[in-house]
């Protein structure tokens, strides 16, 4: 495989913005990272002609790299600054923990399925993406560890919001989880006010893979 980044695909991603915006996406840092990712290189060949369409595409292990606009969407409610600790639950492709990394942040991200963790862990580097940590591990529990994080992203669908993940942000900080069943998903953002006040909001439906217990 001998992939790059050429003019063709950064033109297309100067459309991918536009439609982004289009669709209400208007934080410029938010815009630039979705601007900047090279999103062609998370998926497989077959799949590069569509790299920038604004959808969802599947990945190995039955799992999707997110529409992009949904990216765009979950990382600007996170309100991410430059240098923010941030979880991601769900590294899958790895493309979301590239856009974090864009924004500034410093990402720590937990796959449970090994073969996507396993790939994530040459490829990220290998296309400069070289500071995102990756973990196996189940997202449920987070990485308490290297808490409390200033922002943690759910980008599976979960029954609900995972209490230890809760447990592991800030005061102050910000969690984003699609929060619903198999069908259709709420995106839900909950700001942790003190040690045990937590704002709850809801921003509309989404359709993300379930969010899983255990390891793969
Ligand atoms: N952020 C990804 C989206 C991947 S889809 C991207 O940008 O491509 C969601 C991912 O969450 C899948 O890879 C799935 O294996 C993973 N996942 C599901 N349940 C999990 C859990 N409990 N812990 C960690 N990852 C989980």
């Amino acid at each position: 495989m001998n992939r790059s980044d050429e003019y063709i695909h950064q033109g297309q991603r100067v459309r991918l913005v536009e439609i982004i915006r289009q669709k209400g996406i208007s934080n410029e840092a938010v815009l630039n990272a979705i601007g900047a990712v090279p999103r062609h290189l998370f998926m497989e060949d077959y799949l590069e002609h569509r790299a920038y369409d604004d959808e969802a595409l599947p990945i190995n292990a039955g799992q999707t790299i997110s529409q992009p606009y949904t990216v765009a969407f979950q990382t600007e409610l996170l309100d991410v600054k430059s240098f923010d600790k941030v979880l991601e639950v769900g590294t899958g492709s790895g493309y979301q923990a590239a856009v974090l990394a864009e924004v500034g942040a410093r990402v720590y991200s937990i796959e449970r399925q090994k073969e996507l963790y396993a790939h994530l862990l040459y490829f990220l580097p290998s296309i400069g993406y070289k500071k995102v940590q990756c973990f196996y591990g189940d997202g449920y529990k987070g990485l308490p560890k290297y808490g409390p994080f200033d922002s943690i992203i759910i980008t599976a669908g979960a029954p609900s919001i995972p209490e230890d993940l809760l447990t592991q942000l800030r005061i102050g900080g910000r969690l984003v989880c699609p929060v619903g069943d198999r069908n259709v998903q709420i995106m839900t953002r909950v700001i942790r006010l003190t040690e045990t006040d937590f704002e709850t909001k809801e921003f509309g439906n989404f359709l993300f893979v379930p969010l899983l217990k255990g390891l793969n």
